[in-house]
């Protein structure tokens, strides 16, 4: 009996027809299809992307090296150095992370005490050479630097659910 079906279904192009059915009946409709990247899509202010190292608006750097987002991090991406300095603050020396190891899962920002390290929505970034995706220091601070009113407002959003 199943064979029989089936030859009539495909006799008639049954298959065809239905399918064809469902592409008319989308024709009318809104398209949804984003047209990357001239259109994009919203970003959550959770979204987790390029790291940042930020500054208070005095210039002064947040991070106090504590090393609990080095401690906490799954992928061990993250190297830190320290110093004490004259004034008998401690900062950091060296602050690597390495994003080729990152997972992004976002510990390190949820365990710093000074909202130092982040994860901005930036997602467009790409490396050509071996070492480009080291996220030094200065590269981390320089991604904060540019990015701080971003960062701030996407904190001031989140803030309700943290
Ligand atoms: S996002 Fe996760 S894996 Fe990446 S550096 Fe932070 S803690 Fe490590
Ligand atoms: S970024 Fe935050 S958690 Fe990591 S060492 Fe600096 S202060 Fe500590």
């Amino acid at each position: 009996m199943n064979v029989v079906t089936n030859y009539i279904k495909s006799l008639f192009l049954i298959e065809l027809f239905k399918g064809l059915r469902l592409t008319f009946g989308y024709l009318g409709q809104k398209k949804i299809t984003v047209q990357y990247p001239e259109e994009k899509t919203p970003l959550s202010p959770r979204f987790r992307g390029l790291h940042a190292l930020r500054r208070y608006p005095n210039g002064e750097e947040r991070c106090i090296a504590c090393k609990l987002c080095e401690a906490v991090c799954p992928a061990l991406a993250i190297k830190i150095e320290s110093t004490k300095r004259d004034d008998g603050t401690r900062r950091t020396t060296r602050y690597d992370i390495d994003l080729t190891k990152c997972i992004f899962c976002g510990y390190c920002e949820e365990s710093c005490p000074v909202d130092s390290i982040v994860e901005t929505d930036i997602f467009e970034y790409h490396g050509e050479q071996r070492g480009d995706l080291l996220m030094t220091k200065e590269k981390l601070l320089a991604v904060g630097d540019k990015y701080e009113k971003q960062i701030a407002k996407n904190r001031e959003l989140d803030a309700p659910y943290r």
